[in-house]
């Protein structure tokens, strides 16, 4: 890397540094800084996991997530809900579902922000306390679940470059290695194919959705892994439903049976729209015999 020398001339052992006082972490900023500079974004993400950190909800030290926090987080997880009546995208102009979607809990306080750590700042950490709460979720949505297929929602292109991580496969994975899925198969056999899917920040409703339409595909060797079986989707955040319509969309083209779809948080539905009335947390019970 052409960046060796610079690395030199920044060196504290080697140059004084101008203002480089007794400060509180003083020396490791400067390493961060001096590392960031010769490796890129995702290195600093990698940085900041290992990192001293604060509680990201509300600041005390020596915790990502303080204990206050995470039983909060967890509280705001305990009761998973049936969510798709607050996605527009999910409904007909009549009301009819289109698919049915079960929320971990509602995308505000501690789980909105350690949601936004977790995805944005590399906060590694809080998967520990947001898996749980998603493998909350799908269990209360497919009961036992057995032979079902949980596909992920791939991240943006865009998205994957500038995290280096996809959360959602990391939350499943997590989920798998501690065995939190009985009975279940991990199916990652979605991608988003290159163009007009990505980047959707700040579009209205309408051309979020013309944008998403035909932007995923199943992967060529998963071709055929999802025929004629039970799937459901899992992602990170419900808004529109524009996203979860669209990875529907392409894994019934490759043949699976989508019987729903489960995300950690879900945002709340714009003003004068109602909440769901607390109806049954579970995917409808085409889910479980559909499977059989
Ligand atoms: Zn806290």
């Amino acid at each position: 890397m052409g960046t060796d020398s610079r690395c030199r001339e920044r060196d504290p052992d080697l140059a004084v540094v101008p203002g480089g006082g007794a400060r509180h972490r003083g020396v490791h900023h400067a390493r961060l800084a001096r590392f960031a500079q010769g490796a890129g974004d995702s290195f600093l993400e990698l940085l900041a996991v290992l990192a001293p950190v604060e509680c990201v909800c509300c600041g005390s030290e020596d915790s990502a997530l303080c204990g206050t926090c995470a039983r909060h987080l967890r509280l705001l997880c305990s009761r998973p809900f049936r969510a798709e009546g607050q996605a527009p995208a999910l409904l007909t102009v009549d009301g009819t579902v289109l698919l049915p979607v079960v929320a971990g809990g509602h995308y505000r306080d501690e789980l909105a922000q350690a949601l936004l750590s977790f995805k944005h700042l590399g906060q590694g950490r809080l998967a520990s306390v947001l898996a749980p709460a998603l493998g909350t979720a799908i269990r209360s949505a497919v009961g036992d679940g057995e032979g079902i297929c949980l596909v992920p929602v791939p991240s943006s292109n865009a998205a994957f470059r500038r995290r280096g991580f996809s959360p959602v496969h990391l939350l499943l994975g997590r989920l798998r290695r501690l065995d939190a899925l009985p009975g279940m198969h991990l199916a990652d056999a979605l991608k988003t194919a290159p163009g007009p899917g990505n980047g959707q920040k700040g579009l209205g409703r309408g051309e979020r959705a013309r944008r998403v339409r035909g932007s995923m595909t199943v992967r060529l060797l998963r071709k055929g892994s999802l025929e004629g079986r039970a799937c459901v989707i899992v992602d990170d955040v419900l808004t529109t439903g524009a996203t979860l319509a669209e990875a529907a969309r392409a894994v019934s083209a490759a043949g699976g049976v989508v019987c729903g779809a489960v995300v950690l948080a879900a945002t709340r539905p714009p003003a004068g729209r109602d909440l769901p009335t607390g109806g049954p947390a579970a995917l409808p019970e085409s889910t479980q015999t559909k499977n059989k």
